[in-house]
């Protein structure tokens, strides 16, 4: 099946926090394990770089837009980098050359349906949220995402019929044609939807968005910064350019899909599929939204000065699974979470050091001892089976959205294995095996030892299978330990008996780098 993923594009009015990361390896996580069951998957990321917001930030900082804003959509770029997401695009909307012929293909294509007329308005706008509000949507006279105070804006532009499309919206996302996760989303964009929709303003006069962002088709107007980066999904497969990509990831029977926080579900969810309505043009099939990350229980702010670097963070550990772990195991998916770096040093000592890196290294070190590091013939035990069984739970837990949950079984599987591991007590037998026995006793220790470790071994083999997805780098040296190639896809055969395994290197070492 074709699937195409893409995260949002944040703002780059300030360089990336750690609540970007949660996106990344949300939609990372999900393209690896896409990939994993076969599928023909395509990943997009990218920057929002056309919003007013940019642009007062770049005049707050003294610097040229393009400067500015080249500047931090850089950092977010390598951002993606640093944290090994797969993404095959990265579109940046200020510069991508395929970007204005894009949007310009969409807005011909609404005003070709009869979905753009004139207008003049009067309206309260938030530049933090980019949209106009109405008086019955403050929060106390206030923008109900940011609590600033809201600016009167006056002009005449072009209006997009949003109006028309709620019925039809309303009816595909209540039969799950397309699908919002998770529900209690679902359910704030059903009733938006029932409330009913007025018309959106499309263009912002030249003056107002300071000559920035992408034109209206023969007008001095700008493009709606919101109609502006939506587009930039299509602009990733050559819509307005070379087609190729469109026909095969946005035109084909496959899933598409859009990962976005939850202050965007409504643009995502309604917005969006009105345009592509207006347009003639499939809609995504999901949109799955993830909520905010808090740090040490508060908001993050620029005025906190929590932001977390996750730069840093991944510096400090020289690995970016550090972060990936914390972030998609203890950060539900759909749930806003709190972040802490005391709570991530934990995680990264206690589970993934203690439960997992503790197992491997002893059961490796006895596997070198006993058996020269070839692992003996796999039994038919109950851990063997319970591991057989792990790939599955995590494939439901993917498919539900509950990315936390495949983690948690993981992690429950390996919480078994260590069980198993005390009972059976090996390193008796490893030791055993070192003096004199008669030739009866020794055979029956040795394969009493073989059967405890080869099924450990099985176990670890499937656990670093399921992590792939989660943690591409520890997962790919757990595989190396372990003296077995990493798989192509989930499918393959997995055989451990008779591999010869490594006993070198410590993983997940207790301590940060710095
Ligand atoms: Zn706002």
């Amino acid at each position: 099946m074709n699937t195409y993923i893409t995260t949002s594009i944040p703002y780059v009015n300030a360089p990336p926090h750690v609540g970007f990361a949660l996106e990344l390896v949300q939609a990372d996580a999900s393209a690896r394990h896409f990939r994993l069951l076969g599928r023909d998957v395509r990943f997009q990321c990218g920057t929002d770089d056309n919003s007013l917001k940019n642009v007062r930030s770049a005049e707050a900082a003294g610097l040229p837009v393009q400067d500015f804003v080249a500047r931090n959509a850089d950092r977010f770029e390598r951002l993606g980098e640093k944290l090994d997401i797969s993404n095959d695009e990265f579109v940046r909307t200020s510069h991508d050359p395929r970007h204005v012929g894009c949007v310009h293909t969409l807005w011909n294509a609404c005003a070709a349906n009869g979905d753009l007329y004139r207008k003049a308005y009067e309206g309260l706008y938030c530049v933090g949220c980019e949209q106009f509000y109405e008086p019955s949507e403050l929060d106390d006279g206030r923008c109900p995402e940011h609590g600033v105070v809201l600016e009167t804006v006056r002009e005449e532009n072009w209006f997009f019929r949003l109006s028309r499309y709620g019925d039809h919206i309303l009816e595909l996302i209540e039969t799950d044609e397309l699908r919002i996760a998770p529900a209690h989303r679902r359910n704030e964009v059903l009733a938006l939807l029932r409330r009913g929709l007025s018309d959106i303003s499309v263009s912002r006069s030249a003056e107002r968005a300071r000559g920035w962002g992408v034109p209206v088709p023969d007008s001095d107007e700008v493009v709606y910064v919101w109609f502006d980066a939506l587009a930039n999904y299509l602009t990733g497969l050559g819509v307005g350019s070379d087609q190729t990509l469109f026909q095969r990831y946005w035109q084909s029977d496959g899933e598409r899909i859009h990962v976005v926080g939850k202050g965007i579900s409504k643009f995502h969810a309604i917005y969006w599929p009105a345009i592509l309505l207006s347009a003639g043009l499939p809609l995504p099939s999901s949109i799955l939204v993830h909520g905010y990350v808090t740090v040490d229980g508060k908001k993050i702010g620029k005025s906190a000065g929590n932001g977390i670097d996750p730069d840093l963070i991944i510096e400090s550990y020289g690995t970016p699974d550090a972060l990936r772990y914390f972030l998609l195991r203890h950060i539900r998916s759909g749930e806003d979470g709190d972040f802490s770096e005391e709570r991530l040093g934990a995680a990264w000592s206690g589970e993934l050091g203690s439960q997992l890196g503790n197992l491997a290294n002893r059961v490796l070190t006895l596997l070198a001892t006993s058996f020269d590091g070839i692992v003996p013939q796999v039994p038919d035990s109950e851990l063997v089976r319970e591991a057989a069984r792990l790939p599955s739970k995590v494939a439901e837990a993917f498919e539900a959205y509950e990315l936390h949950v495949g983690l948690a079984d993981i992690f429950a599987f390996i919480g078994e294995a260590n069980r198993e591991f005390a009972k059976r007590t090996p390193w008796a037998d490893a030791r055993a095996l070192l003096g004199d026995l008669d030739p009866g006793e020794r055979q029956t220790i040795s394969r009493r030892l073989g059967a405890s470790l080869s099924e450990q071994v099985f176990g670890l083999a499937t656990v670093a299978r399921c992590l792939l997805p989660f943690l591409p780098r520890s997962a790919a040296e757990l595989h190396d330990r372990l003296g077995i190639a990493q798989p192509e896809l989930y499918q393959d055969p997995l055989v451990v008996s008779g591999v010869k395994a490594a006993s070198d290197a410590v993983l997940f070492p207790r301590r940060p780098v710095a």
